[in-house]
């Protein structure tokens, strides 16, 4: 199962995506997580990209397509993935194209979690909450104002990836404003609709 989540940031990619890993044993490969860990470890890539993070814009390209390259050819990703946060741009969607077509491999499907954006201000509010009061670090990035230039970010870069994957005829769009049980749910029956369909 190879398969992408698309959303804006806040959207639940990440907590859909970790149902998903449990479900299908295939891994969540999230861009942030693995941009994040790489400015914690302060390699080149993550002196690189830090402060396009912490202003909320995004990591070039190149940086990126360049990780995901590396990470799908693991042998964990052999069987499948979930990419979470990637692609954001239509050159990035091109490269993964490319990369699928060089494997042989197809996507399954793309989910788009659509959204209230008027409403993910609130719930991002309630994730640094939750992070603090769960004693876990807080995002820098979940700061109210950067989040709005994340989302801006979004709109402007990355609401085209959701036009691109239509044509295709591989996205589905899922309510995402519903509780996360009923998200999880509504995703697990387009993903069992693929099941019979094969
Ligand atoms: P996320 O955890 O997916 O919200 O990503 C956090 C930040 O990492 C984003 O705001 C971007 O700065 C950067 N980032 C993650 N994935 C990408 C990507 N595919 N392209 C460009 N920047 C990315």
């Amino acid at each position: 199962m190879r398969l992408i989540l698309v959303g804006p940031p806040g959207a639940g990619k990440g907590t859909q995506a970790a149902h998903l890993v449990e479900k299908y044993s295939i891994p969540q490969l999230s861009t942030g997580d693995m941009l994040r860990a790489a400015v914690a470890a302060e390699t080149p890539i993550g002196l690189q990209a830090k402060a396009v993070m912490d202003a909320g814009g995004l990591v070039s390209d190149e940086i990126v397509v360049g990780i995901i390259r590396d990470r799908i050819a693991e042998d964990d990703a052999r069987n499948g993935f979930i990419l979470d946060g990637f692609p954001r741009t239509i050159a990035q969607a091109e490269a993964l194209d490319g990369m699928l077509d060089q494997g042989n491999l197809k996507l399954d499907a793309v989910i788009e979690l659509r959204v209230d954006q008027t409403k993910l201000v609130d719930r991002i509010i309630k994730r640094a909450e939750d992070a603090k009061a769960a004693g876990q670090p807080v995002r820098k990035d979940d700061d109210p104002e950067v989040f709005k230039d994340r989302l801006e970010a979004y709109n402007r870069d990355t609401a085209v990836v959701v036009p691109y994957y239509e044509k295709t005829g591989l996205l589905t769009v899922v309510d995402g404003m519903q509780s996360i049980e009923e998200v999880t749910a509504a995703i697990d029956s387009v993903l069992q609709g693929l099941d019979e369909k094969v």
